[in-house]
């Protein structure tokens, strides 16, 4: 999964040589063909085409582990691929992502790792806690695929096992050396929590355990993580990544249609104002058609009918005689909405599936935030 700590490494990577940088959108829903080759191999080809030989030369290696990758690991792909890879430095890293990217193959000195950045920026990581009196684990949910981070255990605390014989003022005096103990165990929690929250740029955070270490945990949180705590749950301590991720997904779900309806809201107030927004199949095509959109938002299973130029890919909504582009010759499609994500993702913009939502298929079930 993606994580800040390890795009941090790689930037930071002091390359001697260069590095290849392949990212390939092989989301099913637009490669119905396996077409996510045929991009593959032309930008394969115009790379080296157009490449200086001695730059060529140290690179070769590469881009065969890149290539045979891509022909070879069908299987492991999601919805968007990265491969990062420099030979010179020993350096491989692959990176199956939830979300479809832009066909890009980039030979630099450095790695590129915007897009991966990007996606961290756009859609968001929670962070889940699982805590009780003498451990906790740390778990980051993305994407809906669940990954645990690390773990804090603070062995050296008392059991509660001489309890008969005790005097009562003993007895007292052991229960607070327990409470000191699990007040140390809690704040070396807290600590590493916030240190990960704050290195990650995570903001959202669920905790999850008894009710009692919970509150426990609540009481003595800063209050700027406090602030990113959008539920609590009980989850048992040894609970398996799928455990936790089946507990948490109603929580993430609710909190994310919560998220999905305010972005509705958002977009429509905006495009009223004309405030770089737009709404409806129309506008939406015109905004990519001049390469404006920020962020496309489509209401889930929305289908729709146009137009598209068999040549260069232009987008119309309107029957035309011939693309006023390219004069190339116009066909008839009735996916018009998987071309238009397609281009939009395709010009680096953020696509956003909304699963139901009311206002929006009242609003014409598409619209953008434009970045101009
Ligand atoms: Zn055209």
């Amino acid at each position: 999964m993606l994580n800040r700590t390890e795009l941090r490494e790689i930037a930071s990577m002091d390359g001697k040589g260069y590095c290849v940088s392949l990212y390939l959108n092989v989301d099913p829903m637009f490669n119905k063909k396996g077409d996510h080759l045929v991009h593959f191999k032309n930008m394969m080809k115009n790379t080296v085409d157009s490449l200086d030989k001695a730059i060529y030369k140290k690179i070769k290696n590469d881009l065969e582990k890149i290539d045979n990758y891509v022909l070879t690991n069908k299987r492991l792909f999601k919805k968007g691929l990265a491969l990062l890879s420099s030979s010179e430095n020993s350096f491989w890293k692959e990176y199956h992502l939830g979300v479809p990217v832009r066909n890009e193959l980039i030979i630099d000195k450095n790695p590129h790792t915007k897009p991966l950045i990007d996606i961290m920026d756009t859609y968001p990581r929670y962070a889940v806690l699982l805590v009780d009196k003498e451990s906790a684990r740390i778990f980051v949910i993305h994407l809906g695929e669940i990954v645990e981070y690390g773990e804090v255990y603070t062995p050296d605390i008392p059991g509660k096992h001489k309890k008969g014989g005790w005097f009562a003022l003993a007895q007292n005096h052991y229960e607070r050396h327990i409470d000191y103990h699990i007040g140390l165990h809690l704040k070396d929690v807290i600590e590493k929590l916030d240190s990960f929250l704050s290195g990650e740029y995570i903001g959202r955070l669920i905790i999850g355990g008894s009710d009692e270490t919970v509150s426990m945990v609540k009481g003595m949180l800063h209050k700027t993580v406090l602030d990113k705590v959008i539920s609590t749950v009980k989850i048992e301590k040894f609970a398996k990544n799928d455990g936790v991720l089946r507990k948490v997904e109603p929580i993430v779900s609710a909190y994310e249609k919560k998220k999905e309806k305010e972005t509705v809201e958002d977009l429509i107030a905006r495009s009223m104002k004309n405030e770089n927004a737009v709404l409806g199949l129309d506008n939406v095509i015109h905004a990519l058609q001049e390469q404006r959109v920020m962020k496309l938002i489509v209401l889930k299973d929305y289908k729709d009918s146009g137009y598209s130029c068999r040549s260069c890919g232009f987008l119309t909504a309107q029957n035309v005689d011939s693309c006023p582009y390219c004069k190339g010759e116009i066909e008839a499609v009735d996916y018009i909405i998987d071309l238009a994500t397609e281009k939009a993702i395709q010009q680096s913009a953020f696509v956003e599936v909304v699963s139901d939502e009311k206002k929006l298929r009242d609003a014409g079930a598409i619209g953008a935030f434009l970045r101009f």
